[in-house]
């Protein structure tokens, strides 16, 4: 697939709770797939914190979030989720979340990596969750310097011969002035809301309004119903590698 000037075959989300992904790039998630891109969710954390019922436990809720975040993923064509486990509501960007995070970059070899902002804190009445901009965080890392250097984690390519990879361009989700991208998710619109709905354990009957609001004002300055925006950053060959040539067609 061709997008803004790019070739997309392989395309990852990074993102830190299960329902995130669906919330912020689900239209785009749907509308990609079925344009043939090898879709893969890299999730972070388990989900364990997303309850208040007093009788639920961590453990439970765990189980019952990878099962909805499976049933979402296999609405919207995701090809694989990668469950990296780490503990809802603990997370940093530690050494070590950045490797397993390079590794399944490495592995999976996107050429287009979705995450957020790790910018945006506080605004629009919200103060962003801290496993947000942690996940974000580590989706800039694995850019430069995690995936795409070799000699970062080298044992990633020593012992389990995973090369460095660094992706065609990033995609942040946005909802600001940041926002330079709009991608039109008109058609995959009830796929997304399907998708929320899988996470019964979180999404009430009042979401649907809401979502919809959202893809509504991301699409205000076009000509589509609904949209998703981002920040798209391009981003130049890893260091030391010779720029590919591109030969002129005659
Ligand atoms: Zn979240």
């Amino acid at each position: 697939m061709r997008f803004k000037g790019l070739t997309v075959d392989r395309a990852m989300v990074l993102y830190a709770h299960p329902d995130d992904a669906e919330f912020g790039m689900a239209g785009t998630v749907a509308k990609w797939a079925r344009a043939g891109v090898e879709m893969t969710y890299v999730l972070v954390t388990n989900g364990a914190s997303g309850s208040q019922d007093p009788k639920m436990t961590r453990k439970r809720l765990a189980a019952v979030r990878k099962a909805e975040q499976d049933k979402a993923a296999k609405i919207l064509g995701v090809k694989r989720v990668e469950y990296l486990g780490y503990e809802d509501g603990y997370l940093y960007p530690t050494l070590e979340v950045r490797r397993d995070v390079a590794r399944v970059v490495r592995r999976y070899r996107p050429d287009v990596l979705f995450s957020m902002d790790p910018t945006f804190r506080v605004g629009g009445g919200y103060v962003n969750h801290p496993d947000h901009i942690a996940a974000a965080e580590v989706a800039l890392r694995t850019i430069n310097p995690d995936a795409s250097t070799r000699q970062m984690f080298p044992e990633l390519w020593r012992r389990e011969r995973l090369e460095p990879h660094k992706p065609k361009a990033l995609m942040l989700a946005a909802f600001n002035e940041a926002a330079d991208t709009v991608v039109d998710i008109t058609a995959t619109m009830d796929l997304k809301l399907r998708a929320l709905r899988a996470h019964a354990s979180q999404v009430s009957g009042e979401f649907e309004g809401f979502v919809r609001e959202w893809a509504r004002r991301s699409a205000r300055r076009t000509s589509y119903r609904y949209a998703e925006s981002y920040q798209l950053i391009k981003l130049e060959e890893p260091p030391g590698v010779p720029p590919r040539r591109t030969r002129a067609r005659s």
